[in-house]
């Protein structure tokens, strides 16, 4: 990943892929605090555009904000810094990936001196999940790991620590034979993967967890805004781990993931064990908006 041609924004400047390096007294990489996005470019009829680059960019400042990190730059600024990764790399679809982390200018828990850096790149990426998953759905298991407990590390930050507990999970799945875990909460209740959240069906009817200790998608926003604009009812709610036993249908949502249909659940197939309707008409609906095929939300798509 390191090896390769193309140009990475840091501090305000475009540097050589391979320049592009940081001590190795990095704060960050020694206690794991940081904040981070994962964003994705599109093709579209007007040319490459960013899905809802201001949404990621905001999240990325409130994340900085919970974890007390000051941000040497301004929204505007990453905003545009993305801008230019995707179009200064010749990217015509791209996985955006900013990062804002301490750098090495102190050492230890009690380190004052320290100084927040920001780094953008930006790469090809295609189906997270793989091609013949996002048509057949992925087996998944509940994780013998639990989600953070919502006092333990704040899930509202997409912050760097946070994701120990999604690697653990995920490892253990793939180890496992699936392609994805699904966390309950410190409660027992089902909160999210690893790096999606989750949708269940029934009777025509959607539910997601109520944003405890998960992400606050931004994919299941727009699913949600898809929903309402077809008709569908969303509830958000708790949800039990047989409550996704037992639904018609199942789906993740993320960035990276985008909607990817759940077809079984720790050796259970959910509903004919296939991708189910609402799933396959949401899929279809959420690729039609971000390549802008779709003549509502123009505001979502920024344009590189
Ligand atoms: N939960 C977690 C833990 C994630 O890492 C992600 C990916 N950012 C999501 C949910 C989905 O969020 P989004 O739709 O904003 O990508």
């Amino acid at each position: 990943m390191a090896d390769r041609d193309g140009l990475i924004w840091l501090d305000g400047e475009l540097v050589p892929w391979r320049e592009a390096k940081t001590h190795v007294l990095t704060h960050t990489l020694h206690y794991g605090m940081g904040v981070f996005e994962g964003v994705r470019a599109y093709p579209t009829a007007q040319g490459t555009a960013i899905f809802r680059l201001e949404e990621h960019t905001r999240r990325l400042f409130n994340s900085a904000h919970i974890l007390g990190m000051a941000m040497p730059f301004d929204q505007d600024t990453l905003n545009q810094a993305q801008r230019t990764v995707v179009r200064e790399n010749g990217l015509e679809s791209a996985y955006i990936r900013p990062m804002c982390f301490y750098g090495a200018e102190g050492m230890g828990l009690r380190a004052d001196n320290l100084q927040v850096h920001c780094m953008v790149a930006a790469w090809s990426w295609g189906a997270y999940l793989g091609e013949d998953n996002m048509r057949n759905g992925i087996r998944i298991k509940v994780s013998s790991f639990t989600r953070h407990h919502v006092n333990t590390t704040m899930c509202r930050a997409k912050a760097n620590g946070n994701y120990m507990n999604s690697m653990m999970a995920l490892q253990e799945a793939l180890r496992d034979g699936y392609d994805e875990a699904l966390l309950l909460d410190a409660a027992g209740f089902v909160m999210e993967g690893s790096g999606e959240n989750i949708f269940i069906v029934r009777d025509g009817v959607l539910y997601t967890p109520d944003l405890t200790s998960a992400l606050d998608g931004i994919t299941r926003r727009t699913v949600m805004t898809l929903c309402e604009e077809l008709g569908l009812l969303v509830i958000e709610k708790r949800i039990t781990r047989d409550e996704v036993y037992i639904a018609d249908e199942a789906f993740f949502t993320g960035t990276a993931a985008e909607v990817t249909p759940i077809r079984e659940i720790d050796g259970r197939a959910i509903g004919s064990g296939t991708r189910g309707p609402i799933t396959e008409r949401l899929q279809t609906l959420y690729f039609d908006q971000v390549h802008g095929r779709r003549s509502l939300h123009p505001e979502w798509l920024a344009l590189v």
